[in-house]
């Protein structure tokens, strides 16, 4: 069994597009907008201003109060989409419950949008022709593909369908040929399907979800989850004790899928100053 380290392989990443911002000389911005006082939130916007830091591109932070309306925000996503500076936007998620997600992720330029959220994004991952990178499957991929293995012609299962995670992710693995299922809460038989996967990618949000009995000897396991155990420290969604002797690599939380999310946050965020330079 080996242990994907994502701490190394994000490094790595982050080195390559600060190489290259030197190099060109580039300047790049990204605004980070965060509403209310969510403490999870405030840490991801601290790794992500500090991935900024080291890949060399500057961040503007918006720390809007929990009261703030809708129009405010629209007004400040408007004023950022027009402001040469700033290349990136993204604005954290979840807002507080008044304010209307969709529209919010839909008024973000789809040239700056580096989460690749926006409708636009969604639809040219599904077609397969894409600048943006969904960033947490496209930091999966990186993980499998540090391990030197080929995806095509494998069996893939997905668990978990959302918008974010678990769609982009089967649209990647299909776009480099694999066979994907994709299973969710009303999957029947979720063991045995499981036990298909030469890659088995979780992103259900429980944690101790899979277990030895749904990995087939030798597979792959990538765990997206990221969840609070029973004494509140941060665990995915496998089993990992179990689970790990039955596999050939398996990614740990922490330090496994988490990171890389972030290095491909910093690469759209370079791709978004790429792409508008050519408009110049
Ligand atoms: P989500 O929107 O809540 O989706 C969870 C998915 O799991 C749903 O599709 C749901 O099925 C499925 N599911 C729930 N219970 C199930 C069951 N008993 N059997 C099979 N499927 C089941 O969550 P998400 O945003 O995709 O995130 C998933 C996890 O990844 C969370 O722990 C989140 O914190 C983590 N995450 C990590 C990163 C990272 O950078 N590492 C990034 C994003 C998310 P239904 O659709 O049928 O309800």
């Amino acid at each position: 069994m080996n242990i994907i380290d994502g701490k190394a392989v994000s490094a790595s990443v982050k080195e390559q597009i600060r190489a290259e911002i030197e190099r060109d000389g580039l300047e790049i911005g990204l605004a980070v907008i965060i509403v209310g006082n969510n403490q999870a939130s405030r840490v991801y916007v601290n790794n992500k201003k500090k991935a900024c830091e080291v890949c060399g591109i500057k961040s503007y932070e918006y720390a809007l109060p929990e009261e703030t309306t809708q129009e405010q925000l629209l007004e400040l996503i408007d004023t950022l989409n027009n402001d040469d500076k700033v290349n990136g936007i993204l604005c954290q998620l979840p807002l507080p419950s008044h304010l209307d997600e969709e529209q919010v992720i839909e008024a973000i330029s789809p040239l700056k949008d580096v989460d690749a959220f926006n409708a636009v994004n969604v639809g040219k991952i599904m077609i397969g022709n894409y600048a943006f990178l969904p960033c947490t499957p496209a930091g999966v991929m990186e993980l499998i593909h540090s391990t030197g293995t080929k995806v095509e012609g494998k069996e893939c299962v997905v668990i978990g369908r959302s918008n974010i995670v678990g769609k982009p992710m089967a649209m990647l693995l299909l776009h480099e040929n694999a066979t994907v299922t994709i299973c969710h809460s009303r999957t029947k038989d979720l063991a045995e399907v499981c036990r298909r996967a030469d890659i088995l990618v979780s992103a259900v949000g429980r944690a101790d979800f899979v277990t030895a009995d749904m990995v087939k000897d030798g597979a792959i396991v990538i765990d997206v989850g990221m969840n609070r155990n029973a004494e509140n420290k941060l665990c995915g969604d496998v089993k990992y004790d179990e689970v790990a002797p039955k596999c050939s690599y398996i990614t740990p939380v922490p330090g496994g899928v988490g990171p890389m999310t972030i290095a491909m946050l910093m690469k759209n965020t370079l791709m978004a100053k790429r792409i508008q330079s050519k408009d110049e």
